[in-house]
């Protein structure tokens, strides 16, 4: 067994055919003889039972008569039975008295041996017991029938049979049985050997791979037979790789608790380093709060004071100095702004506003704050918003405004000639809602593909030459990208050189007021049956002019020219409906003269000379400098066209309400900023604020105003001079030495007093404004401000007063 236990699969195989081929025909061979014998005897057992009988009817007469020859014959006869070895016929007395015996020596060649004792003792019994009788022994079969004469038993027969012909073919039997044994055995072999390779040769494969896998190197197998019993293997190979997978479970779990050590070390490295850069970050939005403080206060100071000089009387090289002084100031102040906005934006800091506003209101004072820019290159500034949009929408202004104030700056500032175009228009918004589409576009110097493709990076410009021409950061864009993405927009760029561009973005606005065209509801009603004739060349202006007039409820003719003009109202006149309104644009060419003649000439047009006329022309344009234009024209529509100014203007012509022309025009003031003491002021207002150009700044401009101001440099010089005396208004700084704005006036709310208290403010942060409100600080103005901004906070809080300043301040230049 441990020999078969060792043996290969593959001998295992054919070693198990060929013995299951073996045993099969042994077993069969085995039972083939043994029926052979059975059917042989039982054959034999007849066949010798007949011939004794027949012996024994033959000796009948013989015995009785005692006839010795006879019955010699009669057992003769038995020569020819090939079986028969002896034969012997019994007398009455059971005394033998004939016999038969052949061939002794064959018998001992088949091995007979001489009668046993107990053989003659069980012929003697057989024959004493004188019936037909048979039985089988070691010499053959011994076979006795009684001789009967008249029912009496006379003698006995006695046969002996061999069984040599029954042992030679159990000989044949035999050989035969071995030879096809052998034959299949061989053929098991042969057959075993062709088909156990598919059994064996995918285990002794899975063997070969098992070892030849470095990962599971097995030990060599101990004893040499071994090494062939491939399922030892196999079993071998699976214990290993069992053991190996029990190993590296074991060292995966090691691992794993290494790494979650790991990853808490690393986390608590993390946390502080998080902790770290959160106090950075922190300290950053510290600094960028100092800073805008700090760099903004003196700039109210450099602002505020140009300003002022510029309304001092100066000579021309002084003033031109000083303007100098002030558009550096506005380009510095914007620049910072820049910076600032864009850190914001990088820290994540800059919130967007949720409020609703006036969107025509907010676009055209974006416009309108480039009039000056654009006009004086010679570039029509137009902007286009229909009426068709809502008015009042939810977002934020601010952001808005400074979108397009930069999209604008941009425009105007590379382009040379042509025009520069804000549009508005419905649109279709993310996920269906309504969108409105704002685009600014150009006929400027263009950008090229590659400048394309990087100009919305931070400090990045269309190439260095342009902007070392043009001066700029190359953060506007940037800005705008993230403000515009912020409020769900993106900014789009169509633009090739030389052709203009137009950056263009959708906004998702909540619509306030679900009323289109509500604007025209606040608008003038204009009489019915108002012709209009607009003499504009500028195509885009013209149609700006007639969609408004048009949506005013007015008939409206266009031209490009004085002579389309001329033909027109020609036709008019024969017509007999001369037109009741003649706006007549005109640019900033310089040719003033030209430009009266022909508007002279085109006066005295019949269809023309009842019409009331307006100038449709730039605040900037050389025309305003000559007082002939008061000859001509009854008023004034200021270029970029404001829907509202626009409707006022003609209804007040159409009313004669025009002794003077409706829109102001900058007129340069002539007395220098007093300081002189006010004989009735109109309030006292405190001033709390440490800043020395600051103080003076505002100082001059509420005396200006007829405000009494009393300055203090510190919020706790503010409580003494409070409690002491009585004022209108205090205007807080929050940042001062000693004690600041809030907890200043956190004491003075605590006291009581109620004194309406303004905070001035360098950061306008959501946050710091809030925390004005805690203090107990009733409004604030973000510092550097404006004189406007400033009257309408002192409006807010000193209706009367402020009322009658503003009459004053109107011969103060704008800060
Ligand atoms: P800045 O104008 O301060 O340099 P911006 O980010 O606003 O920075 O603009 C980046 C660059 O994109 C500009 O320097 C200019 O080269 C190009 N660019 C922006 N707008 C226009 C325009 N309307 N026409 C031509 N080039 C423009």
């Amino acid at each position: 067994m441990t020999f078969f236990r060792g043996m290969s699969i593959q001998k295992k195989l054919t070693a198990i055919m060929m013995v299951t081929a073996g045993v099969v025909l042994l077993l069969t061979t085995v039972a083939f003889m043994v029926t052979e014998i059975v059917s042989y005897r039982r054959a034999l057992v007849a066949n010798v039972s007949s011939v004794a009988e027949i012996i024994a009817a033959n000796a009948r007469m013989p015995l009785s008569y005692q006839n010795q020859r006879l019955l010699n014959d009669t057992l003769a006869a038995l020569d020819s039975e090939a079986s028969i070895r002896e034969a012997y016929i019994f007398d009455q007395k059971n005394r033998p008295v004939a016999q038969f015996v052949k061939d002794r020596e064959s018998l001992k060649f088949l091995g007979f041996t001489e009668n046993s004792p107990q053989h003659t003792r069980r012929l003697e019994t057989a024959i004493e017991r004188g019936e037909a009788h048979h039985f089988f022994s070691s010499n053959g079969l011994s076979a006795f029938t009684p001789v009967i004469h008249d029912t009496t038993r006379i003698g006995m027969i006695y046969l002996l049979a061999d069984l040599d012909s029954l042992y030679s073919r159990l000989l044949w039997f035999a050989i035969a049985g071995i030879g096809v044994m052998a034959l299949s055995i061989l053929a098991a072999y042969f057959i075993a050997s062709h088909l156990q390779a598919h059994i064996s040769q995918p285990v002794l494969d899975l063997v070969g791979k098992m070892r030849s896998t470095s990962e599971f190197q097995m030990d060599p197998m101990p004893g040499g037979t071994r090494k062939k019993d491939e399922l030892k293997l196999l079993d071998a190979g699976f214990s290993h790789l069992l053991q190996q997978l029990q190993e590296r479970n074991a060292e995966l779990v090691k691992h794993q608790e290494e790494l979650e050590d790991q990853v808490r070390q690393r986390t608590a490295e993390l946390q502080a380093a998080k902790d770290l850069a959160d106090n950075a970050n922190e300290a950053k939005s510290r600094f960028l709060a100092n800073m805008s403080h700090e760099i903004r206060t003196p700039m109210i100071g450099v602002l505020g004071m140009t300003d002022l000089l510029l309304g001092t009387t100066l000579d021309a090289n002084q003033r031109s100095l000083a303007q100098t002084v002030h558009h550096s100031g506005e380009t510095l102040l914007a620049i910072l702004n820049d910076i600032l906005d864009f850190s914001k934006i990088e820290a994540g800091k800059l919130e967007l506003e949720t409020i609703d506003f006036n969107l025509r209101e907010a676009i055209e004072e974006a416009v309108e704050l480039f009039t000056e820019k654009a006009y004086s290159k010679g570039v029509e500034l137009v902007s286009l918003i229909p009426m068709t949009l809502p008015q009042r929408v939810v977002g934020d202004p601010t952001r808005l405004r400074q979108v397009l104030f930069n999209l604008i700056g941009n425009a105007v500032k590379f382009t040379e000639r042509g025009e520069v175009v804000v549009e508005l228009e419905l649109d279709k918004g993310r996920g269906g809602n309504t969108g409105i589409r704002f685009s600014v576009s150009d006929t400027g110097i263009g950008i090229d593909e590659t400048a394309k493709a990087q100009i919305f990076d931070s400090f990045s410009q269309a190439d260095s030459s342009t902007s070392r021409h043009y001066g700029g950061t190359g953060l506007g864009l940037a800005i705008s990208r993230q403000l515009v993405a912020m409020m769900g927009g993106e900014i789009l760029l169509d633009s090739a050189p030389g052709q203009g561009s137009t950056f263009s973005f959708t906004l998702d606005l909540d619509i306030e007021d679900q009323r289109l065209d509500v604007c025209s509801a606040a608008l003038p009603h204009l009489p019915d049956n108002t012709t209009v004739l607009v003499i504009e060349p500028n195509p885009t202006q013209r149609r700006v002019l007639t969609h408004y007039l048009q949506s005013l409820g007015c008939d409206v003719d266009r031209v490009a020219t004085h002579a389309e003009a001329k033909t027109l109202s020609a036709k008019r006149t024969l017509m007999g409906h001369p037109y009741t309104l003649t706006i007549m644009g005109c640019c900033s060419g310089k040719d003033t003269e030209g430009t009266f003649e022909q508007i002279r000439l085109l006066r005295q047009q019949t269809a023309l000379k009842s019409s009331r006329a307006l100038l449709l022309c730039p605040p900037v344009s050389p025309c305003l400098q000559d007082n002939r234009w008061e000859t001509y024209f009854q008023a004034i529509i200021s270029k970029p066209v404001k829907l509202a100014s626009l409707a006022q203007v003609i209804d007040d012509v159409l009313h004669d309400r025009t002794a003077m022309p409706h829109q102001s025009i900058p007129q340069t003031a002539s007395s220098a900023p007093g300081e002189e003491p006010l004989v009735h002021p109109l309030g006292r207002i405190l001033l709390a604020e440490d800043t020395p150009a600051t103080q003076r700044l505002i100082q001059i401009i509420l005396n200006k105003m007829g405000y009494e101001v009393t300055t203090v440099p510190n919020g706790e010089a503010a409580i003494q001079t409070l409690v002491d005396q009585d004022f209108s208004l205090v205007l807080m700084d929050c940042q001062m030495p000693i004690m600041d704005g809030y907890t200043a006036t956190r004491h003075l709310r605590a006291m009581d007093i109620k004194t309406p208290i303004i905070a001035l403010t360098a950061d306008a942060q959501i946050e710091n404004i809030d925390r004005c409100k805690e203090a107990g600080m009733d409004d604030y103005l973000a510092k550097p401000f404006r004189q406007a901004k400033l009257l309408e906070v002192l409006g807010r809080w000193l209706p009367e007063e402020a009322a009658q300043a503003e009459k004053e301040a109107s011969a103060i230049p704008r800060i």
